[in-house]
């Protein structure tokens, strides 16, 4: 029996074939083999390529998008100092082959979901992530944690002052709600847009986002997320960031792909070998 293509299929695709089961494989041959660089590992791979449940054809092809996350693998063997601290389940610090791992592939995973949930998102017509609360929500505002770049995209008020800078949204709600329309804020996490009950984003027309291909980063990434590790501020050792070792993916229940596809998500986060984890979010 054939189905009826739907505007969903490319982005289904992906899911039914992520990228890290052979991440993981290129890992295991660059270790045992005799390659100084990715590319000579790439050239020696076959036509097609079988991980489990997946057949991969033209792996090199495939790969070649994330060549750049990968190049970490090749200082393995004479690593430099670590630029983060990784911490397990339990709290310990993580390091050498085991940190590696999980760094390239919350890296990569996160890439892979750029492009998965931009695929889901643009058939829905549905604008959820670009509008405050609407009225009977519990909120009162949501945020949208920008990048300094990404400032100059938003000719919006700004609230920049001694108070926001020691504080966040979350510690400080009624300073974050002093705003009645959408406005720029300077939080000691950094900047972000807070879009108070009912007010919209300014690039949100009625057909879609007016800036889409240069976005904020954090307008990319819903609502399937990378979770193979987690920013924890508070583990932070003088400069240098930490990550705590999470091992899921997590969807957030708000989305409606995200309740259409539930079934679909939990098995690609099954194939990378990474719990699913749906989560209500908004509401
Ligand atoms: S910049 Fe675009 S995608 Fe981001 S919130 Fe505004 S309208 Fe939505
Ligand atoms: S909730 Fe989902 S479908 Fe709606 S705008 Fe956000 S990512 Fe797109």
């Amino acid at each position: 029996m054939t189905t009826e293509p739907t505007p969903f299929d490319a982005g289904l695709t992906r899911l039914q074939q992520p990228i890290l089961p052979l991440v993981r494989l290129v890992f295991l041959l660059f270790l045992t083999g005799p390659f100084e660089h990715l590319e000579e590992l790439f050239a020696e791979l076959p036509e097609e390529i079988e991980v489990g449940p997946t057949v991969y054809r033209n792996p090199a092809a495939l790969l070649d998008p994330y060549l750049d996350l990968l190049r970490d693998l090749e200082t393995v063997r004479d690593p430099a100092p670590a630029k983060q601290i990784l911490l397990d389940k339990t709290g310990q610090p993580i390091d050498g082959l085991e940190a590696l791992e999980a760094w390239i592939g919350q890296q990569i995973l996160t890439r892979e979901l750029e492009t998965i949930n931009s695929l889901l998102c643009r058939p829905c017509g549905c604008a959820l992530c670009c509008v405050g609360p609407e009225d009977g929500m519990r909120q009162d505002f949501f945020e949208i944690p920008l990048q300094a770049s990404e400032l100059s995209q938003f000719a919006l008020p700004r609230i920049d002052t001694d108070t926001s800078r020691i504080t966040t949204a979350l510690d400080n709600p009624a300073l974050a709600c002093q705003a009645t329309e959408a406005t720029l804020y300077h939080w000691q996490t950094g900047w972000s847009l807070i879009l108070p009950r009912l007010s919209t984003c300014p690039h949100l027309t009625t057909l879609a986002c007016r800036i889409y291909p240069e976005r904020p980063e954090v307008c990319r990434r819903p609502q399937i997320f990378a979770y193979i590790l987690e920013r924890d501020r508070q583990e932070d050792l003088d400069t240098l960031p930490a990550y705590a070792v999470r091992n899921t993916v997590l969807a957030i229940w708000d989305c409606p792909y995200v309740q259409r596809f539930k079934a679909e998500i939990a098995a690609y986060a099954e194939l990378c070998g990474l719990e699913p984890v749906f989560k209500e979010n908004k509401g």
